[in-house]
Formats: C-alpha cells, sequence, structure tokens
C-alpha cells in the first residue's frame, strides 16, 4: 500500500485539468504577432522557405508556415511568435496575420454546419487520413489522446472505420497515391461527412507546395469545416479546436 501510494505520488497529477486555459512556454511558436517596424520586406519574403510570408500588406499565412522561426530570428522586432496555440479556424483567411494586429484565431459559429452541432455536440469521431503525412502530425493526434490531454473525456474519438465517423481528419499533403484513397474513405463516411485538414501539410501542401507528387483536387473541391495549423500541430491546438467546432 505505502509503495502504491509513493508511487502515484511520485508520478504527481499527470492529465491537464484544464486544456482550454492551460499555458505553453517557449520555445513553442504559436500565433506570431507582427509589429510596425520597418524591415527588409523583400529579404523577409525571400526568407522564407514556403513562401508564407506576403507584402502589402506584410502578413503571414500559417495555412502555410512551417513554423521554423527563421523569420523571427532575422527579425526579432518585427516577427514575434507568441504561445497563443489557438490557431485553429473554420475560415481560410483567418489564418493570415497581418502587420499591426493583434488578433486571436477564431473560428465563426454561424459558418459551423447545423448538421455538425446537432449530431457532434456531445460526440464526435473521426477517421484519420495519413495521406502521405511524415508522421509527426499523426504523432501528435496520438499525443491528443494520451494520459496528459485525455481528448476522449470529451467524447472525441479517432475510430478504425469511416463507417463508424463523423468524418475524416487529414494529415499529410495527399499524395497522388493517396488521393483516390482519401475520396473512397469520405464517401464510406455517413452525414454530416465532416472534413478537417491537421497540420500544413495538409491545408497548404507545406513544403510539398507546387510538387507533381501531390495531388489537392479534393481539398479544392469539398468544403473544409476545419483548420488545424501548425507543423505538426499541437495537441491543445487540436484539442480546442475541435471543440470549438462541436460548440
Ligand atoms: S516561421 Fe513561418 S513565416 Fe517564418 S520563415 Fe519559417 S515558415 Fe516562413
Amino acid at each position: 500500500m505505502i509503495k502504491t501510494l509513493s508511487v502515484l505520488f511520485h508520478n504527481g497529477r499527470q492529465f491537464i485539468p484544464d486544456v482550454i486555459n492551460a499555458s505553453l512556454k517557449p520555445p513553442f511558436r504559436g500565433r506570431p504577432i507582427i509589429t510596425n517596424v520597418k524591415i527588409d520586406e523583400k529579404k523577409a519574403v525571400e526568407l522564407c522557405p514556403v513562401g508564407a510570408i506576403s507584402r502589402n500588406p506584410f502578413s503571414i499565412d500559417l495555412g502555410k508556415c512551417v513554423f521554423c522561426g527563421e523569420c523571427s530570428i532575422e527579425f526579432p522586432e518585427k516577427i514575434i511568435f507568441t504561445q497563443d496555440y489557438k490557431l485553429a479556424t473554420n475560415i481560410r483567411e483567418r489564418l493570415i496575420i497581418k502587420e499591426g494586429e493583434d488578433i486571436p484565431i477564431t473560428i465563426d459559429k454561424s459558418q459551423i454546419r447545423p448538421d455538425i452541432k446537432k449530431i457532434c455536440k456531445k460526440s464526435l469521431k473521426l477517421r484519420e487520413i495519413s495521406a502521405a503525412g511524415d508522421n509527426s502530425a499523426e504523432w501528435e493526434m496520438n499525443a491528443s489522446n494520451n494520459v496528459q490531454f485525455d481528448i476522449s473525456r470529451y467524447g472525441i474519438e479517432f475510430v478504425a472505420s469511416p463507417r463508424h465517423a463523423d468524418g475524416i481528419l487529414i494529415t499529410g499533403p495527399i499524395s497522388q497515391n493517396m488521393a483516390k484513397a482519401v475520396e473512397i474513405c469520405y464517401d464510406a463516411t455517413p452525414e454530416p461527412q465532416i472534413i478537417i485538414l491537421a497540420g500544413t501539410d495538409a491545408i497548404s501542401g507545406g513544403i510539398f507546395n507546387g510538387s507533381r507528387a501531390i495531388c489537392r483536387d479534393f481539398i479544392k473541391n469539398n468544403h473544409v469545416d476545419l483548420y488545424i495549423p501548425g507543423n505538426p500541430p499541437h495537441p491543445l491546438t487540436i484539442i480546442n479546436g475541435l471543440l470549438n467546432l462541436i460548440d
């Protein structure tokens, strides 16, 4: 008995009791803030390996950003990465962070399909599809259900069959070889057939954007219900995004 208690005491409390108000520390990079400090913008654009930085207005697209941090190392007074992990939204344009703005990224609740609110409010089952992912976002999906984050306590689970799912969650840029498989899996899913893109690769193609080895037709032809940025996304980003989606 004493041994058991000492093990429990040693382990401490492992789960995060409040995943909505938990805080993260550097070096985690979350939502960036772009100040009005003047820099060589052309140099910043050229420095970004994935074309996430644009000019007029100066902005960073978190759907493309791989969070490498190069821009903030080169221009520390211009680009500051905060530890705000609430990055998920259902509006693609909200992932574009503009100069001089410090606006939290949120979900537009009026744009959530009524079926999702009605069917998934207390229980959300998702089939995860690794569409040529590099296993990083997939690991974070797994981590979101470990003892620390425990996403299943909110009724959110990843299931083995699309027939048992309310929708699909895609990781990876979707290679040519996986394009048909994504469609077949989606077609096998019953209503409301939610589509969630998790990670930079899934949202924009990431470092593979423009490669002829990937096929993004499925994303172009279907309505995306939730974008979860990150490279890979943090479990707190994933959990908060999904909780907001089902309200
Ligand atoms: S942190 Fe993002 S925006 Fe900055 S250089 Fe890396 S990929 Fe580009």
